[in-house]
C-alpha cells in the first residue's frame, strides 16, 4: 500500500469518512479546501524540471493532477484496497483510459456482451476504427471466455452486475483464466460500489466506476475513478489522461469527495429497499419477471453471493406486460421515481433501458442479450420503501387498466 492509512482496519463508513483525508496543515480547515486554480507557482526552475520529469509528487498544472483529485485518488484507492487511484472526468473516460492504458493497435479485448450501451459503442466501434479488435460474450459463461481469447488478447473487460440485465460475473475465475493467457482484467463496478465488492481482491487489475453514480449518491457530478497497482494507475495518467485531457474539476472532485463519504449508509439502505421493491414486484401480476441478483430466481445469484458482500444493490430491470406501450404507461405515471437516465442518487430514479442507456445497440443485439421492449431499470433510492412500493403499485394499476 503506497498510502498511509491508519483506518485501514475499521469498519466501511469509518474508512469511507476519513480514508485519503488530510486537514490542511496552513489554516486548520476542517474539510480540505477546493484548489480551484489552473496552474501553480513554482520556486524555480529546477523544481519545475524535476516536477515535469514525474520525479516527484507534486502540482504544476491541473490537467496533471490537483490536490484536490489527489485527495480523491487516495480515497478511492484506500477503498478499493488499490496501491493507487486516479479520478477523470467521467465514467466513460475512466473505462476509455484504462481500455487504452492496456490495449494498442493489433490487440484484442474480450468484452461482456451485456455492458452499458456507451461502453458497447467504445468496444465495437470506436476501438475498432483504431485497430483494436474485440470480441463480446457472456461473460458469467467461463467456457465462452476461455473460448475467446486469442494469441493477441491484452484484456478481458467485465462490467458486474451488467448494465441492465444485472448479469453478475465471476471475477476471481475471470482473472484467473486472463492471467494465464497474459491478460490482464478490467472490471466495472460501478452498480456494485465499493461498499459491495472490491475487484482487486478477487483478481482483477483495474476496478472502473462511473462516479457519477453511488460514489456521489446525490445526483450532482459527473466523475469517473479508476483504481489498481502504481504502476497501472502512472500509465493511465501519463500519458493517457495527461494527453487525451479528460481531467476532473477540482471543484467537482471535492463535491465527490463529500458524497463518498455517506456511502456505507446509503448503499445499507439502497439494498434494503431494493430487496423489497423487487419482491413486490416479482409477485406483480403485471410484471413478467424481476432481474435483481439478491432473487434466488436470478440466474447468477449463486456467483453475486459468492463475491459481493453486503447487499445486492439497489439496480433492478423488470420486464413490464404489454411491452413498450405498458412500459411507458408505467414510466409516465410514477411520482416518487424520477423518469431520468442515471441511477445510484439517493433519490429513485426509472427509465427504458432499450431507447435510453442501451440506445447504441440494435433491436437484435439487445434481444439476443435479454433487453426487451418493455423492461424498465430501476434505481431504487433511500427514500421510505413504503411511498416506493404504493408509488410503484399505483403505476401498474393504470398500466392494467390501460393496456388489456
Ligand atoms: N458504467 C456503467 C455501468 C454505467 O451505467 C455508466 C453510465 O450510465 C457508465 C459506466 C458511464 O458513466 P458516465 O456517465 O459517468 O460517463
Amino acid at each position: 500500500m503506497s498510502y498511509k492509512d491508519e483506518f485501514k482496519d475499521m469498519d466501511f463508513n469509518t474508512r469511507a469518512i476519513h480514508s485519503g483525508q488530510e486537514h490542511d496543515e496552513a489554516t486548520g480547515a476542517h474539510i480540505s479546501p477546493i484548489y480551484q486554480t489552473s496552474t501553480y507557482v513554482l520556486p524555480n526552475t529546477e523544481r519545475a524540471i524535476y516536477l515535469n520529469q514525474h520525479q516527484d509528487e507534486g502540482f504544476t498544472y491541473s490537467r496533471f493532477g490537483s490536490p484536490s483529485a489527489a485527495e480523491l485518488e487516495r480515497k478511492i484507492a484506500l477503498l478499493e484496497n488499490a496501491e493507487a487511484g486516479l479520478a477523470v472526468a467521467s465514467g466513460m473516460a475512466a473505462i476509455s483510459t484504462a481500455l487504452l492504458t492496456l490495449l494498442q493497435k493489433g490487440d484484442h479485448v474480450v468484452a461482456g456482451d451485456v455492458i452499458y450501451g456507451c461502453t458497447f459503442a467504445l468496444v465495437k466501434n470506436v476501438l475498432d476504427d483504431f485497430g483494436i479488435e474485440s470480441t463480446l460474450v457472456d461473460t458469467s459463461d467461463l467456457e465462452a471466455v476461455k473460448a475467446a481469447i486469442k494469441p493477441n488478447t491484452k484484456a478481458v473487460y467485465v462490467e458486474t452486475p451488467a448494465n441492465p440485465t444485472l448479469r453478475i460475473s465471476d471475477i476471481e475465475e475471470i482473472s484467473k483464466i486472463a492471467h494465464s493467457n497474459d491478460a490482464k482484467v478490467i472490471v466495472d463496478s460501478t452498480f456494485a460500489s465499493p461498499y459491495i465488492q472490491n475487484p482487486l481482491d478477487l483478481g482483477a487489475d483495474i476496478v472502473v466506476h462511473s462516479a457519477t453514480k453511488f460514489l456521489c449518491g446525490h445526483g450532482t457530478v459527473v466523475a469517473g475513478v479508476l483504481a489498481g497497482s502504481k504502476e497501472l494507475m502512472e500509465r493511465a495518467r501519463f500519458p493517457m489522461v495527461q494527453t487525451f485531457g479528460a481531467v476532473i474539476s477540482p471543484f467537482d472532485a471535492w463535491l465527490l469527495m463529500q458524497g463518498m463519504k455517506t456511502l456505507g449508509i446509503r448503499m445499507e439502505k439502497h439494498c434494503a429497499n431494493a430487496m423489497k421493491v423487487a419482491e413486490f414486484l416479482n409477485n406483480h401480476p403485471q410484471i413478467e419477471g424481476v432481474l435483481y441478483p439478491g432473487l434466488p430466481s436470478h440466474p447468477t445469484h449463486e456467483i453475486a453471493k459468492k463475491q459481493m458482500h453486503g447487499g445486492f444493490g439497489s439496480m433492478m430491470s423488470a420486464n413490464i406486460k404489454g411491452g413498450i406501450e405498458a412500459g411507458k404507461i408505467f414510466m409516465d405515471n410514477v411520482k416518487v421515481f424520477s423518469l431520468a437516465t442515471s441511477l445510484g442518487n439517493i433519490d429513485s430514479l426509472v427509465q427504458h433501458s432499450p431507447t435510453m442507456s442501451h440506445f447504441d445497440m440494435s433491436k437484435e443485439e439487445r434481444e439476443a442479450v435479454g433487453i426487451y421492449d418493455g423492461q424498465v431499470r430501476l434505481s431504487v433510492g433511500v427514500e421510505n420503501v413504503d411511498d416506493l412500493i404504493a408509488d410503484l403499485d399505483q403505476a401498474l394499476k393504470i398500466v392494467a387498466e390501460k393496456v388489456k
